[in-house]
């Protein structure tokens, strides 16, 4: 475990507070803006490369502050598609991952909120990791600019909470990430191309309505069934279908955006004909969309229990789902698995802590 220095992170700062803080140690209000765009627009990683701030208040920073959150360990390419696995280490040395997917002009970046995940959803690496602790600001941020960093000149065009962790049990974190990057950043990536990714957690789903920031949301669903749920996502226990689905209608109505439904297709668990018609019912009573996920295998991490007994759908047999769905009139989107050679599509980020 590294020794942590006590420095204050300027990252886990937003704009304002940033301000606030260069006044609070006799600067003025301008250099916070300086530093902000330095750091944000110019992916500056010290103080020395800021060279339109004084010398003087550099070696001040340099000696109180630190902007550094997260230290790149390693990036791995996938083969077969463009995908890129980044691996970070937090300042104590704890491991996180993030992946870039690039499709078309497209340029996505999926971050991470936790070291590792509380839920235990059966299907995901993650969970099976165990839980360390959230992520702070500064390191949720830092994965955005250190990937921007190696995909230049290119930008990340869109980006998904939906790396290792729950965003919504990391609230207050996750929000002001998504301040920072929607609203401190002048719409740089704009608020139709960030969506969170949730497992269910309704009062938290109320309060990301309320909070006005209007990012597209998706509920990793993988059963209709409260049952079946339980049994792949204990989460659904404590949160069950109904609770959600009252939350999710509001976020819908609130924030007039669709809910994406992600569904993970298990054979025999949800690809039966009473899940499509579940399926189907449920996305008329709310604006929604679909997006079924080939399971991908995580037999890195497994060595037992329900999550060893999984098995992917039959490419055949999601198709013929899909086109069930769309004849219904509601949008489908098949994903195509992306990065599984590297351990980097989704469900199967994970990483051994010391
Ligand atoms: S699917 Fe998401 S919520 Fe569930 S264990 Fe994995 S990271 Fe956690």
């Amino acid at each position: 475990m590294k020794t942590i220095t006590n420095k204050i992170n300027l990252k886990n700062f937003s704009l304002a507070e940033l301000q606030d803080y260069m006044l609070e140690i006799g600067e003025s209000a301008f250099r916070g803006k300086q530093i902000f765009n330095w750091m944000y627009n110019n992916f500056a990683s010290t103080f020395d490369e800021m060279n339109n701030i004084p010398i003087k208040l550099r070696e001040k920073l340099n000696e109180i502050a630190t902007i550094n959150s997260l230290e790149l360990v390693s990036k791995q390419s996938s083969n077969s598609t463009k995908t890129e696995k980044y691996l970070f280490a937090t300042r104590e040395g704890h491991k996180i991952e993030s992946v870039i997917i690039p499709e078309h002009e497209r340029r996505t970046l999926c971050i991470s909120t936790q070291v590792g995940c509380p839920l235990d959803c059966k299907f995901c690496a993650t969970g099976l990791m165990g839980f360390t602790r959230n992520l702070t600001v500064g390191e949720i941020i830092d994965q955005y600019l250190l990937t921007s960093k190696f995909i230049e000149p290119a930008t990340i065009t869109n980006i998904v909470y939906m790396g290792m962790g729950e965003p919504l049990l990391n609230f207050d974190a996750t929000l002001k990430s998504l301040n920072i990057l929607l609203n401190d950043l002048g719409n740089k990536i704009g608020r139709n191309r960030i969506t969170v990714s949730t497992s269910g957690i309704p009062q938290k789903i109320i309060e990301l309505a309320d909070s006005g920031l209007r990012v597209k949301l998706a509920l990793s669903l993988h059963s209709c069934f409260d049952d079946v749920r339980n049994k792949i996502m204990p989460i659904n226990i404590k949160y069950n279908l109904e609770e959600n689905i009252e939350a999710l209608k509001y976020y819908a109505k609130k924030t007039k955006t669709k809910i994406m439904f992600e569904y993970i297709m298990l054979k025999d668990i949800n690809d039966r004909k009473e899940d499509l018609r579940a399926l189907v019912k449920l996305c008329s009573t709310i604006p929604s969309k679909v997006n079924l996920i080939p399971f991908n295998s995580i037999s890195h991490m497994v060595s037992g229990g329900l999550s060893a007994e999984l098995e992917p759908t039959p490419r055949e047999k999601i198709n013929e789902f899909a086109e069930q769905i769309m004849k219904k009139n509601i949008f489908v989107m098949l994903r195509n698995t992306q990065g599984d050679d590297i351990a980097a599509a989704c469900g199967q980020l994970a990483v051994k802590q010391k």
